[in-house]
């Protein structure tokens, strides 16, 4: 797979994949790219790319290199750094993020599944009356038990259908 190239607007240098530095020719300096949103399903998402590390600017000079982490709000994250969106979109392609499509659909099927389970409730209740006035009217008509009745059960109450 070819490296991804991204379009600095701080600089405006094309760099790639990798080649985070460098920005306005400071070593340390990151390049800085378009806004992207990225979205979890999880509201306060955590995920640390990598701890701090040092660098050695050309001079000889050690200079510290910050770690990388992205913290979700709400589910969503907004970052212009091309190392946390190339590293985000592989958590996306993964399953690990969502799509934006994913998110707002995760987001609106929680009221649906409320929605829904609350007509289930009422479908079931229904259903559980509907039964057990059923069961009744079985129990009315089947009284006199015994192998030998099943027959003469149904005659009944198909008979008691009829008149009701
Ligand atoms: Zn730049």
């Amino acid at each position: 797979m070819a490296l991804r190239e991204f379009k600095c607007v701080d600089c405006g240098e094309s760099f790639k994949s990798g080649q985070w530095l460098g920005c306005r020719t400071i070593v340390t300096r990151r390049h800085t790219v378009q806004s992207r949103t990225f979205y979890s399903q999880f509201d306060n998402y955590h995920i640390v790319l990598r701890a701090d590390y040092p660098i050695q600017e050309p001079g000889g000079k050690i200079m510290h290199v910050p770690a990388l982490s992205a913290q979700f709000r709400g589910g969503t994250f907004i970052t212009n750094d091309a190392e946390i969106q190339e590293f985000l979109d592989g958590g996306t392609e993964r399953g690990e993020l969502q799509t934006a499509e994913q998110y707002v659909d995760g987001r609106l099927t929680d009221k649906q599944k409320m929605q829904r389970k609350d007509s289930r409730i009422a479908e079931q209740s229904r259903l559980i009356q509907d039964l057990e006035r059923k069961n009744v009217e079985l129990a009315g008509g089947v009284t006199e038990s015994g192998g030998g009745d099943a027959e003469r059960s149904e005659g009944r109450r198909g008979r008691g259908r009829s008149a009701g």
